[in-house]
């Protein structure tokens, strides 16, 4: 399976760690990767294990668009700030746009991750009805 892609903004991240935890026994089937914070939080306060890139404004955003143009992420929940300026904008623009080149699912809010889990959850029962 492929990995889910997991990322917040400062004023974004208890919700986050709110919707990992809410979902843990889906998520603990899954492979997941996150830009360093917020990868490191979800590992502390969900006990799952995460695959840590750089921080956002290091460099973590385009880590994982680099991993979505090599077809290695399933999906991206990217819950952004719309309020709040980030310092590399430009690197969450450059991940919004390479997974619309390469039709990757992306949700950047909590509506739109809930419903992709959903879709998720259907997708790894229906996985194991076939094995
Ligand atoms: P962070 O990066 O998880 O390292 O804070 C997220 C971002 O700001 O893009």
């Amino acid at each position: 399976m492929k990995k889910v892609a997991l990322i917040a903004h400062d004023q974004k991240k208890q919700q986050i760690i709110d919707f990992v935890k809410r979902n843990q026994s889906l998520f603990a089937q899954c492979e997941l990767v996150a830009t360093g914070t917020t990868g490191r939080l979800i590992e502390q306060e969900c006990k799952i294990p995460v695959q840590r890139m750089q921080s956002g404004p290091f460099g973590g955003d385009q880590q994982i668009g680099a991993l979505v143009s090599t077809d290695e992420i399933e999906m991206v929940i990217f819950l952004r700030d719309p309020l709040t300026a980030q310092p590399h904008e430009p690197d969450v623009t450059a991940l919004l746009r390479v997974c619309d080149v390469h039709n990757v699912p992306l949700a950047t809010n909590l509506a739109t991750a809930e419903m992709l889990i959903k879709a998720l959850r259907e997708q790894i029962e229906s996985n194991i009805k076939a094995c």
